[in-house]
């Protein structure tokens, strides 16, 4: 079970994850599920207080695109994810609150929460 959460639409699949040390990494993957490797994908992500939203700048890894700043500490921050396929490509735009609690139906954090999903 994944403990992200998807973002989709017709021609993007990632998943967004925070990571222990509050970083966020975003994987693209393929219509499996199956990770694949960052190429010309360009990431942005808001998030924050909404007074100092902070700007996350990515850098690609072997297997994702990771964040080169931390999101800061706290809970239920609004989320905009700016994902382009490549550099012309339209933006898809996900928002979405990163809610950190626990949810009591799947045991994941809420933001990745799969109970909607049928699980
Ligand atoms: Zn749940």
């Amino acid at each position: 079970m994944a403990v992200d959460r998807s973002l989709q639409d017709r021609r993007v699949d990632a998943e967004f994850l925070l990571l222990p040390d509050r970083k966020v990494q975003i994987t693209f993957v393929d219509d499996h599920t199956k990770p694949i490797p960052p190429a010309e994908q360009v990431v942005t992500v808001t998030t924050g207080e909404r007074s100092a939203p902070l700007k996350l700048v990515f850098v690609k890894t072997d297997s994702a695109f990771v964040s080169e700043q931390s999101v800061p500490a706290g809970n239920k921050f609004p989320v905009v994810v700016q994902i382009k396929a490549n550099p012309e490509s339209k933006t898809l735009v996900e928002k979405f609150t990163l809610d950190l609690s626990t949810c009591s139906g799947c045991g994941l954090a809420e933001y990745a929460c799969t109970c909607a999903e049928g699980h």
